[in-house]
Protein backbone atom coordinates (compact mmCIF):
# COMPACT_ATOMS: atom_id res chain seq x y z
CA UNK A 1 0.00 0.00 0.00
CA UNK A 2 1.13 3.21 -1.17
CA UNK A 3 0.50 6.30 1.61
CA UNK A 4 1.28 10.34 0.66
CA UNK A 5 1.89 10.16 4.94
CA UNK A 6 4.91 8.78 6.88
CA UNK A 7 2.81 8.87 9.87
CA UNK A 8 -0.30 7.27 8.39
CA UNK A 9 2.19 4.62 6.65
CA UNK A 10 3.91 3.80 10.33
CA UNK A 11 0.41 4.03 12.32
CA UNK A 12 -0.76 1.23 9.62
CA UNK A 13 2.22 -1.22 10.20
CA UNK A 14 1.83 -1.31 13.83
CA UNK A 15 -1.27 -1.82 13.48
CA UNK A 16 -1.00 -4.99 11.35
CA UNK A 17 1.62 -6.45 13.48
CA UNK A 18 -1.52 -6.93 15.43
CA UNK A 19 -2.83 -10.21 15.68
CA UNK A 20 -5.89 -11.08 13.06
CA UNK A 21 -5.29 -7.52 11.18
CA UNK A 22 -4.13 -6.91 7.82
CA UNK A 23 -3.57 -4.30 6.36
CA UNK A 24 -6.52 -3.10 4.80
CA UNK A 25 -8.31 -3.39 8.95
CA UNK A 26 -5.07 -1.44 10.09
CA UNK A 27 -6.08 1.52 7.21
CA UNK A 28 -9.62 1.63 8.56
CA UNK A 29 -8.58 1.97 12.43
CA UNK A 30 -6.46 4.66 11.50
CA UNK A 31 -8.51 6.76 9.63
CA UNK A 32 -11.19 6.42 12.09
CA UNK A 33 -8.29 7.57 14.48
CA UNK A 34 -7.62 10.35 12.40
CA UNK A 35 -11.21 11.60 12.83
CA UNK A 36 -11.30 10.70 16.48
CA UNK A 37 -10.74 14.06 19.12
CA UNK A 38 -6.53 13.97 19.88
CA UNK A 39 -7.17 13.33 23.71
CA UNK A 40 -9.15 9.95 23.26
CA UNK A 41 -6.44 9.24 21.20
CA UNK A 42 -3.90 9.90 24.06
CA UNK A 43 -6.42 7.85 26.20
CA UNK A 44 -6.14 5.07 23.81
CA UNK A 45 -2.16 5.22 23.91
CA UNK A 46 -1.88 5.42 27.68
CA UNK A 47 -4.04 2.83 28.82
CA UNK A 48 -2.18 0.46 26.46
CA UNK A 49 1.10 1.78 27.65
CA UNK A 50 0.16 1.32 31.40
CA UNK A 51 -1.23 -1.66 30.94
CA UNK A 52 1.97 -3.63 29.21
CA UNK A 53 4.31 -1.54 31.98
CA UNK A 54 2.26 -2.15 35.33
CA UNK A 55 0.90 -5.46 34.71
CA UNK A 56 2.11 -8.26 36.61
CA UNK A 57 1.70 -11.55 37.62
CA UNK A 58 0.29 -13.49 40.49
CA UNK A 59 2.91 -14.92 42.71
CA UNK A 60 0.77 -17.58 44.09
CA UNK A 61 -0.98 -18.73 40.92
CA UNK A 62 0.86 -17.05 37.88
CA UNK A 63 -2.28 -15.52 36.61
CA UNK A 64 -2.42 -11.63 35.31
CA UNK A 65 -2.65 -9.57 38.30
CA UNK A 66 -2.70 -6.11 39.12
CA UNK A 67 -0.71 -6.38 42.44
CA UNK A 68 1.30 -9.00 43.58
CA UNK A 69 -1.92 -11.43 44.62
CA UNK A 70 -4.40 -11.43 42.00
CA UNK A 71 -8.10 -10.80 42.27
CA UNK A 72 -8.92 -15.21 42.70
CA UNK A 73 -6.63 -15.86 44.67
CA UNK A 74 -7.07 -13.03 47.15
CA UNK A 75 -10.66 -13.96 47.11
CA UNK A 76 -11.55 -14.91 50.77
CA UNK A 77 -14.93 -16.35 49.43
CA UNK A 78 -13.47 -18.77 46.15
CA UNK A 79 -13.26 -22.77 47.71
CA UNK A 80 -9.54 -23.20 48.79
CA UNK A 81 -9.69 -27.20 48.55
CA UNK A 82 -10.10 -27.02 44.67
CA UNK A 83 -7.20 -26.40 41.90
CA UNK A 84 -7.30 -26.20 38.67
CA UNK A 85 -3.95 -26.37 36.32
CA UNK A 86 -4.45 -24.93 32.94
CA UNK A 87 -1.80 -23.80 30.21
CA UNK A 88 -2.56 -20.25 29.72
CA UNK A 89 -4.40 -17.20 31.12
CA UNK A 90 -6.96 -17.39 28.46
CA UNK A 91 -7.94 -20.61 29.92
CA UNK A 92 -8.51 -18.98 33.07
CA UNK A 93 -10.30 -16.67 31.52
CA UNK A 94 -12.90 -19.42 29.57
CA UNK A 95 -13.35 -21.12 32.26
CA UNK A 96 -14.23 -17.90 34.46
CA UNK A 97 -16.67 -17.09 32.08
CA UNK A 98 -18.69 -20.50 32.75
CA UNK A 99 -19.55 -19.28 36.26
CA UNK A 100 -18.96 -23.12 37.10
CA UNK A 101 -16.05 -23.41 38.56
CA UNK A 102 -15.16 -21.25 42.48
CA UNK A 103 -11.93 -23.07 42.90
CA UNK A 104 -8.47 -21.81 42.88
CA UNK A 105 -6.36 -21.48 39.53
CA UNK A 106 -2.30 -22.73 38.51
CA UNK A 107 -1.40 -21.26 35.15
CA UNK A 108 1.74 -23.35 33.63
CA UNK A 109 2.24 -20.71 30.70
CA UNK A 110 2.64 -23.51 28.31
CA UNK A 111 2.39 -27.61 28.14
CA UNK A 112 5.04 -29.78 27.69
CA UNK A 113 6.40 -29.99 24.23
CA UNK A 114 9.86 -31.43 24.13
CA UNK A 115 9.88 -31.53 20.13
CA UNK A 116 9.78 -27.59 20.79
CA UNK A 117 12.22 -27.64 23.24
CA UNK A 118 9.94 -26.77 26.20
CA UNK A 119 10.62 -28.86 28.92
CA UNK A 120 9.37 -28.47 33.22
CA UNK A 121 12.10 -26.22 33.46
CA UNK A 122 10.32 -23.71 31.30
CA UNK A 123 6.60 -23.61 32.57
CA UNK A 124 5.21 -22.68 36.44
CA UNK A 125 5.96 -25.67 37.86
CA UNK A 126 8.75 -25.41 40.54
CA UNK A 127 6.38 -23.75 43.09
CA UNK A 128 3.42 -26.32 42.46
CA UNK A 129 4.15 -29.22 44.76
CA UNK A 130 4.69 -26.98 47.66
CA UNK A 131 1.81 -24.68 47.10
CA UNK A 132 -0.33 -27.90 47.34
CA UNK A 133 1.19 -29.18 49.94
CA UNK A 134 1.11 -26.35 52.40
CA UNK A 135 -2.81 -24.64 51.20
CA UNK A 136 -5.10 -27.58 51.94
CA UNK A 137 -5.94 -28.44 48.61
CA UNK A 138 -7.38 -31.70 48.45
CA UNK A 139 -8.39 -31.74 44.47
CA UNK A 140 -6.30 -30.78 41.57
CA UNK A 141 -8.43 -30.30 38.36
CA UNK A 142 -6.46 -30.77 34.97
CA UNK A 143 -7.73 -28.64 32.50
CA UNK A 144 -5.78 -29.35 29.71
CA UNK A 145 -5.93 -29.95 25.67
CA UNK A 146 -6.35 -32.90 24.79
CA UNK A 147 -3.11 -33.67 22.80
CA UNK A 148 -0.17 -35.83 22.81
CA UNK A 149 1.36 -32.33 24.53
CA UNK A 150 -1.26 -32.05 27.40
CA UNK A 151 -1.52 -35.95 28.02
CA UNK A 152 2.36 -35.78 28.70
CA UNK A 153 2.09 -32.78 30.69
CA UNK A 154 -0.90 -34.41 32.64
CA UNK A 155 1.42 -37.16 33.43
CA UNK A 156 4.15 -35.33 34.48
CA UNK A 157 1.99 -33.11 36.56
CA UNK A 158 0.22 -37.02 38.21
CA UNK A 159 3.83 -38.21 38.96
CA UNK A 160 5.33 -34.81 40.46
CA UNK A 161 2.37 -34.81 42.78
CA UNK A 162 1.96 -38.74 43.87
CA UNK A 163 3.22 -39.05 47.31
CA UNK A 164 1.07 -35.63 48.30
CA UNK A 165 -2.33 -36.88 49.16
CA UNK A 166 -4.92 -35.01 46.78
CA UNK A 167 -7.49 -36.60 44.13
CA UNK A 168 -6.64 -35.41 40.84
CA UNK A 169 -9.11 -35.59 38.37
CA UNK A 170 -9.35 -34.51 34.59
CA UNK A 171 -11.79 -32.25 32.93
CA UNK A 172 -14.21 -34.65 30.72
CA UNK A 173 -12.69 -35.72 27.51
CA UNK A 174 -15.61 -37.15 26.31
CA UNK A 175 -16.96 -34.30 25.17
CA UNK A 176 -15.59 -32.41 21.76
CA UNK A 177 -13.70 -29.67 22.76
CA UNK A 178 -12.89 -28.63 19.05
CA UNK A 179 -9.29 -27.93 20.08
CA UNK A 180 -8.02 -25.64 22.83
CA UNK A 181 -10.36 -25.09 25.98
CA UNK A 182 -10.84 -21.43 24.76
CA UNK A 183 -12.95 -22.23 21.86
CA UNK A 184 -15.09 -24.23 23.52
CA UNK A 185 -18.19 -22.81 24.11
CA UNK A 186 -18.80 -21.97 27.64
CA UNK A 187 -21.84 -24.26 28.20
CA UNK A 188 -19.31 -27.42 26.91
CA UNK A 189 -16.50 -26.09 29.09
CA UNK A 190 -19.19 -26.30 32.10
CA UNK A 191 -20.48 -29.54 31.75
CA UNK A 192 -16.95 -31.09 31.30
CA UNK A 193 -15.73 -29.49 34.40
CA UNK A 194 -18.75 -30.82 36.06
CA UNK A 195 -18.16 -34.55 34.82
CA UNK A 196 -14.59 -34.19 35.75
CA UNK A 197 -12.72 -38.54 36.04
CA UNK A 198 -10.26 -39.05 37.92
CA UNK A 199 -6.85 -39.18 35.92
CA UNK A 200 -6.52 -42.93 36.04
CA UNK A 201 -9.96 -43.44 34.72
CA UNK A 202 -9.17 -41.04 32.13
CA UNK A 203 -5.97 -43.15 31.18
CA UNK A 204 -7.95 -46.24 30.66
CA UNK A 205 -10.42 -44.66 28.36
CA UNK A 206 -8.28 -42.84 26.32
ZN1 LIG B 1 -3.43 -15.73 41.77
Amino acid sequence: MEFSSKLIEDAVREFSRLPGIGQKTALRLVLFLLKTEPSRVDDLANTMTKMRREIRFCVECHNISDGEVCAICANPGRNRQQLCIVESIRDVIAIENTKHYSGRYHVLGGILSPLDGIGPEQLNLTDLADRIRNSGITEIIMAISPTIEGDTTVFYISKLLKDIPVTITTIARGISFGGDLEYADEMTLAKSIAKRLPVENYVNIR
